[in-house]
């Protein structure tokens, strides 16, 4: 049966998300209700494959998706995000059971990578992983950022090899598990659902088939698999945000009038040019996310550079765009009732998540340089 995901989206927005988004932002609380609902319409399967239960969408599709989430709430949109580039790598080296629980909606997932020692640069992770000679393998760690911290099911942890040469080995870590603790309540500027705690595991022990890929390949893994997903992915919800701004402002200056001189705001010259200045650059950002998933979809030869540079293109572009709205729509986006300032806030977070804004610079260097990434 064709699976006509933009309806269901549309409608766990309008009944489970929207109405909340205030509220989440407000309180902090992870949003379970909108999640749940993602889960039972079939979402957050979107990208598993058909022959477990999934729906077998493409990245294009998962980009609506969370283009579409992060226009009506930030926390569920990253939530999202972050369980389908979670997602990618556990469709391709992960087990049967965990495969169909995400296909069903049951299982979300998440990304571990970055660590406290070394920070944003998920690409040298300090943390162990050593066997114990039983079958199975015991980790150690101090993950500074876990967006969903104990509220997935699972998380995808980054480790030193425990044999191998090699920078990096992955995982698949059931939450539940003995020895790992959520450290604190998230207290974050914006994206204030997200439960983005740092995480601790002390001797956690895990069966050696937990591995994700071989002992040593997490990098090149992580690079192939995750990083397409997560860049696109987070390039879309910048773009979601930025549609929403524009959109909340392009409303406040038809509807808001300067009575004194009988126009509305829209009718002021200085109001209209510097609205579609921030139009333009939305949708700059637009037709930048339409070329990287074009050139994806079809093997161009300049991919992999669309996808180094389009999450700091859309990143960048959701703070210059939030703070232009904020400003053109002036004190009555200080304040909470037009949706600016929350979206202003969530916008600024993209641009700070790993690979941030100043690494992606130096891939792109790097890349058209004749340089290796790393
Ligand atoms: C809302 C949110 C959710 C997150 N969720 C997750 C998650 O689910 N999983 C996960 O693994 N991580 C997650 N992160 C963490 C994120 O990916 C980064 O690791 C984290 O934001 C880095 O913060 P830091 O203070 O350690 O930055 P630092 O590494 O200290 O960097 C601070 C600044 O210095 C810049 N900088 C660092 N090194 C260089 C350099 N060599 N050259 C130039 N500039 C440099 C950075 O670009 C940055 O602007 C999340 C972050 C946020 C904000």
């Amino acid at each position: 049966m064709l699976f006509d995901y933009p309806a269901a989206l549309a409608s766990v927005i309008d009944e489970a998300i929207a109405p909340q988004a205030r509220e989440t932002d407000c309180s902090g609380a992870f949003p379970r209700v909108g999640i749940n609902a993602l889960g039972e319409a079939g979402l957050l399967g979107l990208i598993s494959s058909t022959d477990i239960g999934g729906a077998g969408k493409s990245l294009a599709d998962a980009a609506y998706v969370i283009e579409k989430l992060a226009a009506a709430c930030g926390s569920n949109a990253m939530i999202t995000l972050m369980h389908y580039s979670a997602t990618a790598i556990i469709e391709a080296h992960g087990d049967q059971e965990t495969r169909r629980a995400i296909g069903s909606g049951r299982h979300l997932s998440t990304l571990a990578f970055s660590e406290a020692g070394s920070r944003s640069h998920f690409w040298a992770p300090e943390s162990s992983a050593r066997s114990d000679g039983s079958g199975t393998v015991v980790l150690d760690a101090q993950k500074s950022w876990v967006t969903s911290a104990g509220e997935a099911d699972s998380y995808v942890w980054s480790s030193r090899p425990f044999q191998a040469d090699g920078p990096m080995t992955l995982w698949l870590v059931p939450s539940n598990t003995h020895g790992l603790h959520v450290r604190g309540k998230f207290d974050g500027l914006g994206l204030r659902g997200n439960a983005s705690n740092p995480v601790s595991a002390e001797s956690v022990t895990v069966a050696s088939s937990a591995i994700l890929g071989d002992d040593g390949a997490g990098l090149d893994i992580a690079l192939q698999t995750v990083l397409p997903h997560f860049l696109v992915l987070n390039a879309a919800f910048s773009l979601g945000l930025m549609q929403a701004l524009i959109d909340e402002a392009g409303a406040h200056l038809k509807r808001t009038k300067l009575t004194h001189l009988g126009q509305t705001l829209a009718e002021q010259e200085h109001h209209r040019t510097r609205f579609a200045q921030l139009l333009t650059r939305t949708d700059e950002v637009r037709a930048f996310l339409q070329d990287t998933l074009s050139a994806l979809a079809a093997g161009r030869a300049d991919a992999t550079l669309r996808v180094l540079q389009v999450k700091a293109v859309a990143a960048e572009g959701a703070s210059e765009v939030a703070d232009g709205v904020m400003r053109l729509c002036g004190g009555s986006a200080f304040r909470k009732e037009l949706g600016v300032e929350r979206r202003f806030r969530d916008a600024l977070a993209a641009r700070v998540m790993a690979p941030t804004t100043e690494a992606l610079r130096d891939f792109v260097g790097r890349a058209t340089l004749g340089l290796p990434l790393f």
